[in-house]
């Protein structure tokens, strides 16, 4: 590692721990470092490069923009590129779903935007609590850290556990409905949780282990919000954006939440996050929630690049196909090492093979690194391999990418 990272920065605190190497130039699913070598990106900036790195669309409109000296700050001042991002969106996504939101852009980073929603939430309905669920991750800035469930980002001096109550996630407790405790605990007013602003929710829990919640598991959440006057967040930060094979993760469960957190991938590779609010839900006042970085040029415009990809009618299908080969390929190491025990969850084209050990995965990683793929884990203890590509890399080098992962577990079973 550069001895300047480890004087100056860190090597770590970062990814530099993950993946020791000083990453130069990228294109697609491809990165290559100064020593000339590369890897098959399977980490996907945690899900911030679902359509891909320098993708096409975004670039072509990047270089344009910049040459003919388009306005790139201007705190949240309307400019083209605002309105031709909004035109995109409305067009290529909300229409064509018959979803009507209005849109706040919140800042650079996902947290941002579960801050917003969450303050909606409570100026809203003279309420201050808020339900999370187990293995949630929702950011670290201070309000969100408290949705967090993870207690290895929580100190007691932090002040973060405000407010919030964790309830288990669908399947947490093996088969058991565990909308009926929340429904429960709604209804017995000596329950002890006090009557939610909010409920926040990831449809799929990308930090937490890649659990992913049943269609039947959201609705009976969502009905139980609008029988109580609580406000639905989905927070769509990591698994929205086409990563669960439609645009937004809860399309097919026919879920309409209050409030939709978007960040990652929405900016196309730059930073941007945005709160979608129900039309009749959006109350906030002139500069009662503000932040000098609302909405980036720049990244407006890489964003409305990226959506072109949602002109393709059969995007959709390209994803599944992709997914498709990754869980076939895991369900194939799953049986090759049926006495390991290894789990598989997914949906789209996140897929989590549990390989029942932090120490375990962390050398598959390392396997992998060295043999050119970039792969992460999540959950509790880190034992979930995290498998994760672009939307739109090539099936070749998806394939090619399966193949180092394989050898690379392969050799640690060995
Ligand atoms: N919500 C979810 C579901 C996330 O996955 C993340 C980031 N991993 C965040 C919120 C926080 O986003 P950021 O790191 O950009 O603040």
């Amino acid at each position: 590692m550069h001895d300047l990272i480890e004087r100056i920065e860190s090597n770590v605190r970062g990814y530099a721990r993950l993946f020791p190497a000083i990453f130069d130039t990228a294109v697609g699913s491809t990165l290559s470092d100064t020593k000339g070598r590369s890897y098959i990106d399977f980490f996907c900036g945690a899900g911030s490069l679902n359509y891909g790195h320098n993708n096409r669309y975004a670039k072509a409109a990047l270089i344009d923009y910049i040459h003919r000296d388009g306005v790139q700050h201007s705190l949240d001042t309307v400019t083209a590129a605002k309105v031709a991002f909004l035109e995109a969106f409305d067009q290529l996504i909300l229409r064509p779903r018959g979803l009507d939101y209005r849109i706040q852009f919140t800042g650079p980073t996902g947290t941002n935007a579960v801050e917003a929603a969450i303050k909606l939430a409570r100026k809203q309905t003279k309420r201050s609590h808020v339900v999370a669920f187990t293995n949630a991750y929702h950011g670290h800035s201070l309000g969100s850290l408290s949705l967090t469930g993870n207690q290895y980002f929580h100190s007691e001096f932090y002040g973060s556990h405000n407010n919030v109550t964790h309830l288990p996630f669908d399947g947490y407790l093996g088969p058991q409905d565990t909308s009926l405790q929340l429904k429960k605990m709604l209804e017995d007013r000596s329950s002890g949780l006090p009557m939610p602003a909010a409920v926040i929710l990831e449809t799929v829990q990308g930090e937490g282990g890649i659990n992913v919640a049943s269609d039947s598991w959201l609705r009976r959440i969502a009905s139980l919000c609008e029988q109580h006057d609580i406000r639905l967040i989905v927070d769509d930060i990591q698994v929205g954006n086409g990563r669960t094979g439609r645009f937004f993760s809860f399309e097919q469960a026919g879920i309409r939440p209050d409030f939709v957190c978007l960040s990652k991938s929405i900016g196309g590779g730059l930073p941007m996050s945005l709160v979608l609010i129900r039309p009749e839900l959006d109350n906030w006042q002139p500069g009662e929630h503000t932040g000098t970085f609302r909405g980036n040029n720049l990244a407006f415009v890489a964003a409305a690049g990226v959506l072109k990809h949602w002109e393709d009618v059969s995007f959709e299908n390209q994803i599944a196909s992709r997914g498709e080969l990754v869980f076939q390929r895991l369900r194939g190491i799953c049986d090759r090492y049926r006495d390991a025990d290894f789990r598989l969850r997914g949906r789209g084209l996140i897929w989590g093979l549990d390989v029942r050990s932090g120490d375990l995965s962390s050398k598959i990683i390392r396997g992998a690194f060295d043999k050119g793929l970039l792969i992460e884990s999540s959950g509790n203890q880190d034992q979930v391999l995290k498998i994760m590509p672009a939307l739109t890399i090539e099936l070749p080098l998806l394939d090619e990418g399966m193949a180092i992962l394989e050898k690379a577990i392969d050799d640690c079973m060995a």
